[in-house]
């Protein structure tokens, strides 16, 4: 891939090191963040990325109140000085022409007509109160983001469950961290990522599990170079990614066989007697359950399942030994797959029964997607209540009535249908109304051509965006423009349970409005603004989420307010008054970890070992479809849906414009494919054109397509992890060639 994007950009060609290292440090090389003369800042400010949950810091240079450039804060905890191609160009995106700048109606020919912000309000009420009316409350629904911040994701789950009666509502967080959620959950009591970014630098074994740190997580792989242990670090991926290249250690298990090879690695420590025995005694349940079921994932079978070599196993076995520090590492490889929560559970095991967590340079770490995916777990009231509260649950539904000062029938009593059942919903005629903020799921949603025939099932489909051209919002009857970051205040909660505050920098344009005020101008026009009294601004409705978190593991009660957040650089939860350290406190310690005192979140304090027979992947190869598809990342300077980095020429630059796929030599040769030739995907959903790159970054019989180009999900199928409901993503059958059936 690095000799690839080389190639493409030629101001890289002369460039001999890894290609992650340049675009990170040396970004002002290729005219990042460069600022006329005429331009320089009177001011400056400090504000945390929009795009990834790693959660850097910015400095904005400001002229008149307004950003006219940045640069990554050299103090900050996180990112120290750093930033990716994404960072340096956030203040891109704000300009672009496409922005959405006026409501927009779309007229029975189809076109689209502005409108104002009175008439788009009439006809949102009128449309949904009149679909509500006919079909009940339920019928409508909405589905946010993990991209917009903590207080306006806690607004709209007020004014939607609370005021227009919704009971549906999800984020497209279900697509990248539902997994880890439930995982968490089932197995520490509570959704609690351990870890603290310091245990990259303090880990003498760190294990990456279908994780592409050098491209998803950059700075986060630049932690690890600061790491002075001289670590070893293993990536399990069935392809070689740039982080693959760069590690001491790749094990290319076959795809989906990562929770065979899990349990295998289980029963060989217990074997070798290198678990933690006091440590599993004290501090878990389940283990001897847990040792008698690993008993027939023997060696033999694991090779046999993973295709790993005797050598290759063997010396990864050694990386675990007693005394070393081991920390796991896990993003979407694990989290969108069809056993995604057992195998995230596999990796929790590992560190439990180790005694690898709730010390230096441990833990069974799930790093987040988004910039805010954490804010949406904890506060977005969707499929979880307030502060990882349960709606099923009379007493946590009291208990926010109290807070809130809110009737306690204006709280539904039951869970929130997930994405996929949303979706579902449409199809059955059971949702008629559908509310998306800040997402595109026309281009992101699994099996996109269902999605685009269910559109028609919906009387009534509203785009809150940024931007009226995403593929959602071109299929939409009203589009509302949004402001996007830097054009709003609020917080972000990142990987590390970090929060970190955004500042607004930069005028929306147009008449688009903070997604904050657009929710409240709903709530007024909807009749329900009594309810949000307190809600005033983001600043407020910071204060209300420190009292629903009083006494949760989240608790962030001794945050005092933005300020503060600015301040120190940003605080991890949970930061409890009188417990916690000084949350201004910036040496080292500030930085924590959960679990140290070996108390986990259930009744018992102990944490479960939870596992369970590994099943079919959903859509095994066969003679028509021979391939197995893989998706993910494409490049550092991509985001998601390439909304917002598509609009910076920069950005473009500096990854391939079209969509291509990564094919093995010897797939290649049997399809009589030449590199660089346009060939056919398809798949038993669609089929779409892409450019063969022939390459051994891919096993024989794997394909990979970075899902940033739209037409992906044409291909991918409609299957999802049966207990976090999160989207499989990562491995469908494909064929090549031909046209699609
Ligand atoms: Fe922003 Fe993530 Fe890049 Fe940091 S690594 S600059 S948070 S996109």
């Amino acid at each position: 891939m690095i000799e690839r994007i080389k190639s493409l950009i030629p101001a890289f060609r002369s460039w001999d090191g890894p290609l992650t290292s340049l675009l990170v440090q040396e970004p002002g090389r290729f005219g990042l963040g460069q600022l006329p003369v005429e331009r320089q800042p009177d001011s400056i400010t400090t504000s945390v990325c929009g795009f990834c949950s790693t959660g850097c810091n910015l400095t904005l240079h400001l002229q008149k109140g307004e950003a006219v450039n940045l640069t990554p804060d050299p103090f900050h905890p996180v990112n120290r000085g750093a930033a990716c191609p994404k960072g340096w160009e956030a203040l891109a995106p704000l300009k672009s022409s496409d922005r959405a700048t006026d409501p927009l109606l779309r007229q029975k020919d189809g076109s689209y007509q502005k409108i104002t912000w009175g008439e788009a309000l009439d006809v949102f009420v009128s449309r949904m109160r009149s679909i509500q009316k006919k079909n009940g409350a339920a019928s409508t629904a909405y589905i946010s983001t993990g991209q917009i911040p903590t207080e306006e994701m806690a607004l709209l789950g007020a004014v939607a469950k609370f005021g227009m009666g919704m009971i549906h509502g999800d984020g497209n967080t279900r697509q990248c961290m539902a997994t880890a959620v439930t995982a968490y959950k089932e197995s520490f009591g509570f959704d609690a990522p351990p870890f603290s970014y310091q245990d990259f630098e303090q880990s003498d074994t760190i294990v990456l599990i279908g994780s592409n740190l050098c491209i998803a997580h950059p700075i986060l792989w630049q932690r690890i170079l600061k790491n002075k242990r001289s670590p070893s670090i293993v990536v399990i991926d069935p392809r070689k990614t740039e982080t693959a290249s760069a590690a001491t250690h790749h094990l290319a298990l076959k795809s989906k066989s990562d929770l065979v090879f899990l349990y295998g690695v289980a029963r060989e420590l217990i074997q070798r007697q290198w678990i933690d025995s006091p440590s599993i005694e004290t501090h878990c349940s389940g283990f001897s359950e847990f040792s008698h079921f690993v008993d027939s994932y023997t060696p033999e079978m694991v090779r046999e399942k993973t295709g790993l070599s005797v050598e290759a196993w063997n010396s990864f076995l050694q990386l675990l030994q007693p005394g070393r520090r081991v920390s796991f590492w896990w993003t979407m490889g694990v989290n969108q797959g069809h056993e995604a929560t057992r195998t995230a559970q596999a990796i929790i095991n590992l560190a439990l029964m180790t005694g690898n967590i709730g010390k230096p340079g441990t833990g069974a770490n799930s790093i987040t997607g988004q910039c805010n995916a954490m804010g949406s777990r904890l506060f977005s009231n969707t499929t979880n209540l307030y502060g990882g509260r349960d709606f099923k649950s009379l007493k946590d539904r009291s208990d926010v009535s109290r807070i809130l000062e809110i009737p306690l029938e204006k709280i539904p009593s039951k869970s929130s249908w997930a994405y996929d059942q949303i979706i579902e919903g449409i199809d059955t005629g059971e949702i008629k109304g559908l509310w998306v903020v800040a997402t595109n799921p026309a281009h992101s949603w699994m099996n996109q051509n269902r999605f685009e025939a269910l559109r028609e099932k919906l009387e009534f489909l509203v785009v809150q965006d940024m931007y009226h051209h995403t593929e959602t919002a071109r299929i939409a009857d009203l589009i509302l423009p949004a402001a996007g970051w830097g054009e709003k205040e609020g917080t972000f909660i990142n990987s590390e349970r970090r929060f970190s505050v955004l500042r607004k920098v930069s005028i929306a344009p147009g008449q688009a409005l903070a997604d904050f005020s657009i929710f409240h101008l709903i709530a007024n026009a909807w009749g329900c603004a009594d309810l949000l009294r307190e809600w005033e601004t983001p600043e407020k409705v910071f204060q209300i989420l420190k009292k629903l978190s009083a006494g949760r593991p989240c608790d962030i009660t001794a945050i005092d307010d933005f300020a503060l957040l600015q301040k120190s650089g940003g605080i991890q939860w949970p930061c409890r008054s009188g417990v916690d350290l000084k949350p201004f406190d910036t040496s080292p310690n500030q930085e924590r970890r959960l679990f140290e005192d070996g108390k986990f979140y259930h009744d018992d304090a102990k944490a479960r070992f939870i596992f369970e027979n590994p099943r079919e992947v959903p859509e095994p190869v066969d003679v028509s479809f021979p391939l197995t598809l893989l998706t993910g990342r494409g490049s550092s300077s991509q985001w998601h849906t390439l909304t917002r980095t598509n609009k910076s020429d920069v950005l473009k630059r500096l990854s391939p414009s079209s969509c291509y796929v990564e094919v093995h030599p010897r797939d290649a040769q049997n399809y009589g494919m030449r590199d660089g030739e346009l060939v056919t995907i398809y798949s038993r959903r669609g089929s779409i054109r892409a450019k063969a790159w022939i390459t051994t970054t891919v096993l024989p019989g794997n394909l990979f397509i970075p899902m940033h180009y739209p037409e992906v999900n044409q291909l991918t199928l409609s299957a999802v992890d049966p207990y976090s409901r999160q989207p499989a993503y990562k491995a469908c059958a494909v064929q090549i060639g031909g046209i699609a059936p």
